[in-house]
This record gives structure tokens, sequence and C-alpha cells, in this order.
């Protein structure tokens, strides 16, 4: 298990990254407050060995993240320590949840799928954003840092879910920060074959599991697995919903009928 705290110990302290060892749990604390961190360790923390090759592009994702930002709003996070933190690390909490052929639904900045396309290159990622500009945003990363078997779609996951090229294509969905749980199920389950997941990637969720029940058994899911995890102070939630029959082909409803009438 990955334990993050926030605690501060007179413990052993790493000379390089300011890293904090006490016994098995690592606090970060001290890194996250400074800029030069030792990325390698800072990965190594949260259980990610990563090559040079794929620091690299991370390196390369958080400058062309701060570059486009400067014209266009693509996040509200840009000063590296907080990026990385809150934008990779955050991403890579799910890495082990998530295979094969997965769609990445509200991606943004490329978040949380673009850095499990970087840990993970034997992923097939499909990144799906209702805004114009994020999507010529992601279709710059994915030709800047070359990465392979990514698609970037323009449009809205209601109405791309009805699309027979879309709809229970996946082996996974994923999505951070889009919607509320019941909400967001019902856009994100209609992607995934039977016996495939979707990943919510949640902060506190105890509210909106209890809320999505009705939600995911209509839409033929079940709750799998929910995982916390304290990323340096903050709860974080990765939700597993496994898909165990087709969803009826009545949903996803419009996006004004699940906001106004969630499942
Ligand atoms: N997942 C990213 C971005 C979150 S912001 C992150 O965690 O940082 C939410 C994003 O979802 C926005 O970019 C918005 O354009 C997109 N979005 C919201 N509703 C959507 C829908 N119905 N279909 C596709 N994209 C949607």
């Amino acid at each position: 298990m990955i334990f993050i705290t926030l605690s501060s110990v007179n413990q052993h302290k790493n000379k390089h990254c300011g890293i904090l060892k006490v016994d098995n749990y690592l606090i970060v604390n001290k890194i996250i407050l400074c800029y030069n961190f030792c990325v390698k360790d800072f990965f190594k923390c949260f259980g990610f060995e990563l090559s040079g090759e794929q620091l690299q592009l991370f390196d390369k994702y958080y400058r062309i993240l701060t570059d486009y930002n400067e014209k266009f709003n693509i996040t509200a996070i840009t000063e590296k320590n907080e990026v990385y933190l809150k934008h990779f690390a955050d991403s890579l909490l799910g890495a082990k949840f998530i295979d094969g052929n997965f769609i990445d639904i509200g991606s943004g900045g490329g978040f949380p799928a673009i850095p499990l396309k970087i840990f993970n290159p034997e992923l097939k990622a499909t990144l799906l954003d209702a805004t114009g500009k994020k999507c010529e945003f992601l279709k710059e990363v994915v030709k800047e840092l070359n990465l392979k078997d990514v698609n970037v779609i323009c449009g809205r996951a209601e109405e791309l879910a009805h699309d027979k090229l879309y709809r229970e294509k996946f082996d996974c969905a994923t999505a951070r920060a889009v919607a509320s749980l019941p909400v967001l199920t019902e856009y994100c389950l209609p992607f995934v074959k039977n016996g495939g997941k979707f990943v919510a990637f949640k902060g506190d969720a105890e509210e909106e599991l209890k809320n999505a029940e009705n939600a995911v058994k209509i839409l033929g899911g079940k709750i799998e697995e929910v995982k916390k995890f304290d990323l340096s102070g903050n709860l974080r939630t990765i939700i597993v919903i496994k898909k165990e029959k087709s969803t009826e082909t009545l949903y996803p409803r419009s996006n004004a009928k699940i906001r106004k009438k969630p499942l």
C-alpha cells in the first residue's frame, strides 16, 4: 500500500531531495515545498520506478503544459512541485487498475491519461474532451512526446457513447474531476466492454459512493474496489466499477436529463 503523510517528524533525511523516511512510510512534505526536488526519488516515494526516458517525457510534458497555459487556460496548477504531485503522481495512483485499451473521459490537460500512458507504454489510449482548445493541446502533447497508440477525440461523452465505434469497445474508462459519480458513471460505463471496468479518480468520495449505487446498478456495473490514498495530506479515492452486463441503449441520456435527474 502507498502511504504518504504530511506529519513532520525528526527522522532520517535524504540529503538529495529532503525525503524523510520513517519505518515504512515516506514523508514527502519537504520535497513538495522545494523546487529542485529529485524527480526520480519523488516518484519512487509513491512506488513508481521510472526510467530516464520516462522522466524526460514527464519533464517535456510539464514544459508544454506550462508554455501552453500562458495562452490557453489548461490548468490552474502550474508550479512544478504542485504539477508533479497533484497531476502526475495523482494520475499514477490509478495505474495498477488500468490495462489494455482505455478511454479517458474529460481528459482536459491529459489527466490521468497521459501520465498513465508514459508510465505504461503498452496501454492504448483514447482521450476524449468536449473543449476544442484542450483537444488541440492534447494532440500537441501526443505529437511532441511521440506517444504511440493515443487517439484524441473532440466531443461529448454522452453523444459519443451512442456511436457504435466507441460503445462498449474499451477495457477501461477513466475520469478525473469531470462530474459527480452518478453522472460520471452514466458518461463512462456505456464505453466499457462487459467484464471491463470504469476507474474513477476522486477525492473524498463517501457521499458520492452512496449516491451512485443506483446509477451503477442500472448501468450494468458493480462497485468492485474502493482504494483510499493519502497524497501528501489530500485524501484521494480510486473507485473501480466492474461492468457485469451491457448498458441499455437508452443510456447515456442527454446531458440536460443526466444533470437534472441523475440516476
Ligand atoms: N480530467 C482532467 C480535466 C478535468 S476538467 C483533470 O483531471 O485535470 C473537466 C474536463 O471535462 C474539461 O476539459 C471539460 O471540457 C471536459 N468535459 C466535461 N463534460 C464533458 C462531457 N460530457 N464530455 C466530454 N468532456 C467533458
